[in-house]
């Protein structure tokens, strides 16, 4: 039988079919499907005390009018309505547009209850609904959902309303008791109907509690059973490497690795051992000596007679990993690079050698993926930057081996806090130490005003036989954004610089071959300033670049400009990034200032976040991150460190197996399989 929550909504007394393929263009399908479609917001009526009202936002207050409402119009059939409203101690401005007939109903003496948009530096308020007498001492919370065009806010909630009427007290609790009292939450049924018509302020944050520990046990539950799985299948390649051969390559590097590429490379090299398979996330700063680590895990699974496989997000950043590996393995290994403007004779030539074994390393873009591709024992997969690379492709580059150990790069410093939690299905090493003797770039944020200035400091460093990078955001012209044109800006810089100084252009819009002419000539100081978008943002490497110009800098958000930054400081002169910024708001100046203070990209990453919100942190969708309805990753960290030590807790003790208190609690994570989106597995 099923249950009575997964009927179609047509079930609900008055859903026709029209309402109904609203509603299914909503993703709500099942009576469940509504009862967990929660509010994104609410409306509150409730009246506040004016100190506890928040600039810019929706208020409620009580007041009496104190000054007879004064009438203007303007434009065609507009008006304006004032008065002053004293409310506590507080002389409040109300005022109300074409609501002309208000006029009548306001008099010197009345006790109103306006709603609408609090001005706090004005002490005014823009009324978009008034009353006349006292509120009414329980005005109740307003749930608002997420529409589509054609349905109707009060539509959606009577229609929620009456899933919880009728079907709220079907809905089956998931949490065992013990875990509900420990936390004092509230049961679900209880809940849901509180996240819907909350009877206070309170009792809906005790609901978001329970929903938001629920969502999180369940989502760690799911990644830790997972990589208990990776951890427990004998299928994964037991790696025997030569330590010999091993410690003599590591020898061989021109520098000692620093105590974080240690511990990250004896990490990986303990899971290579191991038969399982590696799913293992290599995190640290720009510079910090990744690359160098994955090289070293490659060459280990080269003595175990293995294939290697590096996949990057771009053809330039491919030709350099392939230039400087290539160098490293000089007679202990076979390189090659694919990429997409390698074609014809060479590409069958590359594709034959690496399917005949005579390749031990490939490099390459998305090629990789291609099925032409075929290796013939891949036992080593790395994937840099692997935020820029969706699951499947991840996927597709692991499967052309049998089980191979895989390693993921990235330069995003993400929180430790974080890291762990979050990735729960990958095991994370991080390299939180840059090699010794980096002189640290010294960052500088400057007004437009002084362009110029910055102009002849970028001379002078070319005069000393140096380079710089000239960022700017977008390639085409744009109105609205008022963005520097790159191609603008070239022209620019070369009327002012060249014939002395030359001047080189890159962007996304050129071809392959034409970006990889321009950096090249970079790369060979052929040129000495490189205007760009940021395409140059990834792993670019020209050692003799000592300064980054970043224009616009305020419309880039933190980790980028400290990417940016990275691609400065890579070689032995003092580099320099200069920020040319007039950023409007507070936080736009906090965030240039913080640019200007540190170079820890760990640092940095928890500014970010603590300045801009989790929203547009990292996109999501695209670093693989798990969408949660009710909990934020970032401002609820602590429910999800809990969560996953419980998660840990009840796994280790078989509870899911044999606790007959956690049975819901395994079917609803046995009916689900795409819980919380795709995941590599
Ligand atoms: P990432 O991939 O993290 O950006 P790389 O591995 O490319 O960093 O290293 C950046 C530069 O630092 C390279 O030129 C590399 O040779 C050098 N490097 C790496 N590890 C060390 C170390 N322990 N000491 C000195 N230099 C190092
Ligand atoms: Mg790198």
């Amino acid at each position: 039988m099923t249950h009575v929550l997964s009927q179609p909504i047509s079930e609900i007394k008055g859903v026709g079919d029209k309402f109904q393929e609203q509603l299914n263009d909503l993703g709500l399908f099942t009576i469940e499907d509504l009862l967990f479609y929660f509010p994104f917001r609410y409306d509150s009526y409730e009246v506040k005390p004016l100190t506890e009202l928040a600039h810019n936002e929706k208020a409620t207050v009580e007041g009496e009018v104190v000054s007879e409402p004064s009438l203007s119009y303007y434009g065609r059939k507009k008006s304006r309505l004032t008065f002053t409203l004293q409310v506590e101690q507080f002389a409040v401005k109300a005022v109300m547009f074409n609501r002309a007939f208000a006029k009548k109903q306001l008099n010197i003496g009345d006790t109103v209850t306006v709603t609408g948009k609090w001005d706090q530096q004005r002490l005014q308020m823009t009324v978009s609904q008034f009353k006349k007498g006292e509120s009414k001492a329980q005005e109740p919370i307003q749930p608002v959902y997420t529409l589509k065009e054609g349905l109707q806010l009060q539509r959606l909630r009577k229609v929620i309303k009456a899933a919880v009427d009728e079907y709220g007290e079907s809905i089956p609790e998931i949490l065992p008791e013990d875990v509900q009292l420990t936390y004092k939450l509230p049961n679900r049924i209880q809940a849901v109907r509180q996240m819907h018509y909350p009877e206070s302020r309170i009792m809906l944050k005790h609901a978001k509690r329970r929903f938001i520990y629920e969502e999180f046990l369940l989502f760690q539950l799911k990644m830790q059973l997972l990589r208990k799985k990776h951890r427990e299948a004998t299928t994964g390649n037991a790696q025997n490497y030569d330590n010999d051969k091993l410690t003599d390559f590591v020898q061989s590097l021109p520098f000692e690795l620093t105590g974080a590429q240690k511990r990250s490379l004896a990490e990986i090299l303990k899971d290579m051992k191991q038969p399982h398979r590696m799913n293992r996330l290599l995190q640290g700063d720009v510079g910090s000596g990744k690359t160098a680590v994955a090289a070293i895990g490659l060459y280990a699974s080269i003595t175990a007679g293995k294939q290697g496989a590096l996949m990057v997000p771009t053809e330039i950043l491919a030709e350099q990993h392939y230039q400087g590996l290539k160098e490293l393995f000089e007679g202990r290994a076979n390189v090659a690079l694919l990429t997409g403007s390698i074609k014809g004779k060479k590409r069958r030539e590359i594709l034959e050698a690496v399917e005949r074994n005579e390749i031990d390393l490939l490099i390459g873009t998305h090629a990789l993926i291609q099925d032409e591709v075929l290796f013939h024992d891949l036992g080593f997969v790395i994937v840099d930057e692997q935020h820029r690379f969706g699951v499947n492709q991840r996927r597709t580059l692991r499967d052309k081996g049998l089980h191979p150990d895989v390693l993921f790069m990235t330069a995003t410093p993400i929180p430790r806090t974080l890291a762990i939690t979050a990735f729960g299905d990958m095991d994370v090493s991080v390299i939180d130490e840059m090699p010794a003797g980096r002189k640290p770039v010294e960052t500088y944020w400057v007004k437009g005003e002084m362009t110029n200035r910055v102009l002849s400091f970028i001379q002078k460093e070319v005069e000393k036989g140096h380079q710089a990078y000239v960022i700017c955001p977008l390639i085409e012209e744009s109105d609205q954004l008022d963005i520097q044109n790159a191609v603008e800006l070239y022209n620019q810089l070369a009327a002012v610089y060249e014939p002395d100084i030359s001047v080189g252009l890159m962007h996304g819009r050129l071809h392959n071959d034409e970006k990889d002419a321009v950096m090249q000539q970079f790369a060979t100081n052929d040129l000495d300033v490189l205007v760009s978008t940021t395409v140059v943002e990834v792993g670019v490497n020209v050692p003799n670049a000592t300064v980054m110009v970043i224009y616009d800098a305020e419309r880039f958000g933190l980790s980028q400009l400290h990417q940016l930054r990275g691609r400065v400081g890579r070689g032995a002169d003092q580099s320099y990034c200069i920020l040319l910024a007039d950023p409007k708001g507070d936080v736009g100046k906090e965030r240039m200032r913080i640019m200007t203070e540190t170079n820890d990209g760990f640092e940095l990453s928890e500014q970010d976040l603590k300045l801009r919100g989790p929203g547009d942190f990292f996109g999501r969708k695209q670093s693989g991150m798990p969408e949660f309805k009710v909990g934020d990753m970032v401002h609820d960290y602590r429910a999800l460190e809990t969560a996953r030590k419980d998660a840990a807790d009840i796994i280790m003790n078989g509870r899911l197996e044999n606790d007959p208190a956690y049975r819901s609690l395994k079917n609803q994570l046995d009916q689900d399989p795409h819980l919380f989106g795709e995941v590599l597995d």
